[in-house]
């Protein structure tokens, strides 16, 4: 079965085609600037060099249609024709509480997906776009699978989802932590339990994905207890651009400081914090460390504060439960950043944890990275949210035959 997986943004849209059979990437890229001019870059893993164009994309059923027309180009493609793509399946990011899975799209789920918008209206009305133009240029017929960033923490019981507000927000409005990055949590998690050959079941795993976006979980028994984003994917630790968790009442002081408007703060908390925010140098953990290199006191006290609520939460989802088998670190800095691994860990030898110096050389490829003693492992796992997508596609098609 080929599947074309699709992440759509509000001007962006990522896809890979995969064979299932072999699990392979026959073809990846990107479509940029959809409805500004467009522009569209594709990779064969057969050829050296990427394919690179402007094709004018006034909307998304144009980026889709670049998309099929490069799988099926005769120089750069790698299928015949459009029919050779068996099923598509959708990034979405918020499925409320009416998705702990993911799920075969049909009208119906189209309606629980809008009724989603408010909680996350750039990132749904761009992924129900991306929906409707696969509809429009490859048919009713073709199936097509949502997965949710937000199903796999449907799990989390509610002392650990609500938030100390009047109830009745909750019941009016769903205001409840989500969680994201759901589909990265549970693949890492099932990868940890593949290299440690220890059943799921049976493992206690905080697992660390710490990119451009940054959140944690708490897994316990396969099953996402906790997770330090929230209502939406501001919450948590301080991120690339995002400030994570700060006392709401500095909103409110901002805007009559400052003269804006709530959401104009909230756009700055978004976009003009975080590490960026912090260090005045960049959101990028590269750049962070070559400003560190040059003396950089904010780059220093940027990556500092990342670090350590990396490792506040790590302590508090050991306490909630009750131990830990291992920590996985996993996207861009997880994978990457050797130094974020480093000082997390330090000073954890009381709970079981500590890396070898040696093993956190290496970077970007699945690896043990704790001394040979230690009694908790720490893992380094690259994600691959797109393969999680491609395997619930092929899943949940094969179950409808
Ligand atoms: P992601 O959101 O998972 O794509 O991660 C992107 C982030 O990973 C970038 O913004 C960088 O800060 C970070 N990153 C990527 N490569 C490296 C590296 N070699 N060393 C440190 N950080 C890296």
């Amino acid at each position: 079965m080929n599947v074309l997986v699709i992440n759509a943004g509000s001007s962006s849209l990522k896809y890979q085609l995969f064979n299932m059979d072999n699990k392979a990437v026959l073809a990846k890229g990107l479509c940029e600037r959809i409805g500004i001019d467009g522009r569209l870059t594709h990779t064969n893993p057969n050829k050296e060099e990427k394919y690179k164009a402007d094709v004018p994309m006034k909307d998304h059923a144009d980026a889709i249609r670049a998309v099929i027309n490069i799988l099926i180009d005769k120089e750069w493609g790698v299928i015949e024709s459009m029919s050779e793509i068996d099923a598509v399946g959708h990034r979405v990011v918020h499925g409320g509480e009416y998705f702990a899975d993911s799920v075969l799209i049909n009208d119906e789920v189209i309606k629980a997906i809008e009724a989603c918008v408010p909680l996350a209206p750039l990132h749904n009305t761009a992924n129900l776009i991306g929906i409707s133009a696969c509809k429009d240029v490859m048919g009713e017929n073709i199936p097509q699978v949502a997965v949710f960033d937000t199903a796999f923490h449907q799990t989390m019981p509610p002392e650990h989802y609500m938030y100390a507000l009047p109830y009745e927000y909750y019941e009016k409005y769903k205001i409840r932590r989500y969680g994201f990055h759901g589909t990265s949590h549970k693949y890492v998690s099932q990868q940890a339990s593949e290299m440690l050959g220890i059943p799921i079941e049976n493992l206690r795993l905080v697992t660390c994905h710490l990119g451009n976006g940054s959140s944690i979980a708490a897994i316990k028994g396969g099953k996402s207890m906790d997770t330090s984003m929230g209502f939406t994917p501001l919450a948590g630790l301080p991120m690339g651009t995002r400030a994570g968790n700060i006392d709401p009442a500095i909103i409110s002081f901002l805007c009559d400081h400052e003269h804006k408007e709530a959401d104009e703060i909230i756009d700055i908390l978004n976009k003009k914090s975080g590490m960026l925010g912090i260090s005045g140098v960049s959101s990028d953990f590269r750049d962070l460390d070559t400003a560190i290199e040059e003396g950089n006191p904010r780059a220093k006290l940027a990556k500092d504060m990342f670090n350590l609520s990396v490792k506040k939460i790590i302590g508090s989802y050991i306490a909630e439960m009750g131990g830990v088998d291992a920590i996985v670190f996993t996207a861009g800095v997880g994978e990457n950043d050797r130094s974020v691994r480093w000082d997390v860990c330090e000073h954890m030898e009381y709970l079981g944890i500590k890396i070898d110096p040696e093993k956190n050389k290496f970077r970007g490829r699945q690896m043990d990275i704790s001394i040979d003693y230690a009694r908790v492992r720490v893992l380094v796992i690259p994600t691959n949210e797109e393969l999680v997508i491609a395997e619930d596609t092929e899943r949940l098609v094969n179950e409808a035959k």
